[in-house]
């Protein structure tokens, strides 16, 4: 690393001010802001080919399938199952180190009904009593979109049982996670 670069990085440490606030990463591709823009409305929203139906995710241009052009954004279903569940340990990201003080963030790639596969938070809590254990491969969930502080449409993966029929009970499971405000920092310093 340069001098300059050292000294950059270090009046960014030195600055609290720009760390007060820390938001998770909010740089999106072109098509990833298509995807934020759609959700906004909807509780899950995925591009649908209108040549051969299939669903597309992440987002693109033309069908994986066809290659056809007409990609149309509508609703589709919540309904999956959990293909892995891991836990983020460790994060360069200032948003997310605050929130790996206490515990792991649960992370989960889940296949949903419409056979797209997609990375997604995931709420423990929904769970209930269920061990932890026994959150694992071919656990019903549902996944629906929500916006966090940087203002992107991110994934969230619940319980099946969950309710998440009104856009409240969605706003308050993305604001129990921390995922729509911003992070303090520990200790209130
Ligand atoms: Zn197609």
């Amino acid at each position: 690393m340069s001098n300059k670069h050292t000294r950059r990085a270090r009046l960014k440490l030195n600055r609290p001010s720009l760390r007060e606030r820390a938001r998770p990463p909010k740089q999106r591709t072109p098509m990833g802001q298509t995807f934020t823009s759609a959700n906004y409305s909807g509780v899950l929203v995925m591009q649908h080919c209108q040549q051969c139906e299939v669903v597309q995710y992440p987002p693109r241009e033309i069908c994986q399938n066809c290659l056809g052009d007409e990609l149309i954004w509508r609703e589709t279903s919540t309904a999956g199952y959990l293909l892995s569940r891991i836990e983020l340990h460790h994060s360069l990201w200032e948003y997310f180190k605050r929130r790996l003080i206490d515990k792991p963030w649960p992370i989960a790639t889940v296949r949903l009904e419409n056979s797209t596969t997609v990375f997604s938070h995931l709420y423990l809590a929904s769970f209930g009593d269920l061990p932890l254990e026994a959150i694992r491969k071919g656990t019903a969930v549902q996944v629906f979109s929500h916006s966090d502080s940087s203002l992107n449409s991110v994934l969230i993966a619940v319980s099946a049982q969950c309710d998440i029929s009104q856009i409240k009970d969605r706003a308050a499971i993305a604001k129990t996670m921390g995922l729509t405000t911003a992070a303090e920092r520990p200790g209130g310093i």
